[in-house]
């Protein structure tokens, strides 16, 4: 006999697949992350924890995303919805995965002349994305990435900002004048990076973003990634650190030394916006990025 509750549930169900979204995922443990001192993300995750399996009265307050068909692998998992059962009484992945082991790396690099037709792909099918709650979060527009798309350096940062948010492009705010600077005295220009961020779209008041929000965005960033090809990535802050390498480790064991993510050598580095907090630590960010041009033989501009 069906229960008030399972009534409830399945109204749930029907609703959300009526407004296309057709993976659920019950909100896990807080995986990650409090912010720290030495994350960009100024708010501390309040997820509620719980473990076990999903009650049927819980399926109103479940997170709505493919993290689970991430588990299951490949770039276009969440494409191919599980089942009702599947999807409401999964659990959430018990570690975060690392990009490495979502999806085999191409064997073969894109032409460089390609990548900018082969991006505008991946944008177009993101679409005006509602495969999470940040759709649903105030956000305005997606920020999907910015900058060239055979470059040989590329930066990650966590999720938009109120700047960015308004003007669909990442790091444009203060954090992404630091940014900006930081690329400088690497002898770089902005128009020769790429960067994008682990999220696409704004949390709320700029809060981390939550395991869910992250895996299922993560599908794309993979995917720019593969199609840029860049020999080096730095990643900006612990929630850049955390999910590209599927470690969730302090900042400071992680950065001075390389780590690799889909066939590019990864540096760790401080968030631009905690450097703009604490700017005795750009010391030490300038370390992680002379690390990253000597790899890729760069040699700082004369000053002026
Ligand atoms: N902080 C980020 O992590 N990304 C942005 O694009 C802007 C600020």
């Amino acid at each position: 006999m069906q229960t008030e509750a399972g009534a409830q549930t399945r109204g749930w169900v029907e609703y959300f697949r009526d407004l296309g979204m057709h993976d659920f995922y019950r909100r896990g443990d807080p995986v990650l992350l409090s912010a720290s001192e030495d994350d960009g993300g100024p708010e501390a995750q309040t997820g509620a924890s719980k473990s076990g399996v999903l009650a049927e009265d819980d399926v109103a307050a479940a997170s709505i995303a493919p993290a689970a068909a991430v588990e299951r692998g490949g770039y276009f998992a969440s494409h191919s919805p599980p089942t009702i059962a599947e999807s409401v009484f999964m659990p959430p992945p018990a570690r975060i995965i690392p990009f490495d082991e979502l999806a085999p790396l191409p064997a073969a690099a894109l032409p460089a002349a390609q990548r900018e037709d082969a991006l505008r792909t991946i944008q177009e099918e993101i679409g005006d994305c509602t495969r999470c709650p940040l759709a649903y979060a105030g956000r305005h527009k997606i920020v999907f990435g910015d900058g060239a798309a055979a470059a040989r350096l590329m930066f990650v940062g966590e999720g938009p900002g109120a700047d960015e948010d308004a003007q669909g492009i990442p790091f444009v705010g203060k954090a992404g004048q630091l940014l900006n600077n930081m690329i400088g005295a690497m002898g770089l220009s902005r128009t020769q990076v790429y960067i994008a961020n682990i999220v696409k779209c704004r949390p709320p008041n700029n809060r981390v973003p939550e395991p869910v929000e992250a895996n299922t965005c993560s599908q794309f960033l993979l995917r720019q990634i593969d199609v840029v090809r860049p020999q080096a990535v730095v990643a900006l802050g612990a929630t850049a650190a955390t999910y590209l390498l599927g470690v969730k480790q302090s900042l400071g064991s992680l950065r001075g030394r390389w780590h690799s993510c889909r066939g590019a050598k990864l540096a760790v580095t401080y968030h631009p916006a905690f450097l703009l907090r604490d700017p005795r630590q750009k010391v030490e960010a300038w370390k992680d990025l002379q690390m990253v041009m000597a790899e890729l033989g760069l040699t700082p501009p004369a000053r002026k």
